[in-house]
């Protein structure tokens, strides 16, 4: 019997990141992506295994939250990122909330 994890299915429910990509920023500044790579084996994970939400701030910021799935050993990696383009285009890692204040609320 295969089992979803729960990390399957969150990955499932977000949208492909390359739906919003690239990003434009207020001043014009664009996000085409990042290069993924896995967390457990290294092997670099296409976008289009790559889900997740581009949320923006103000001053020409966005947090990127993102989920890969990689092919080759099937684990789920997590990405959180803040972008900043204000100058050049510059990408600090967030630390990892806890995913329970991001589940979408029951309905
Ligand atoms: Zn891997």
């Amino acid at each position: 019997m295969t089992q979803l994890t729960r990390a399957q299915i969150e990955w499932t429910l977000l949208p492909p990141l390359k739906d919003v990509l690239p990003y434009r920023f207020e001043n014009g500044a664009s996000f085409k992506g990042f290069r993924a790579e896995c967390d457990a084996c290294g092997q670099s994970i296409e976008l289009p295994q790559v889900r997740g939400r581009i949320t923006p701030l103000a001053g020409n910021r966005c947090v990127v939250s993102a989920r890969g799935r990689c092919l080759c050993c099937n684990a789920y990696c997590e990405y959180h990122y803040l972008l900043s383009a204000d100058g050049t285009l510059s990408a600090s890692p967030l630390a990892v909330w806890d995913d329970d204040h991001s589940l979408s609320p029951p309905h």
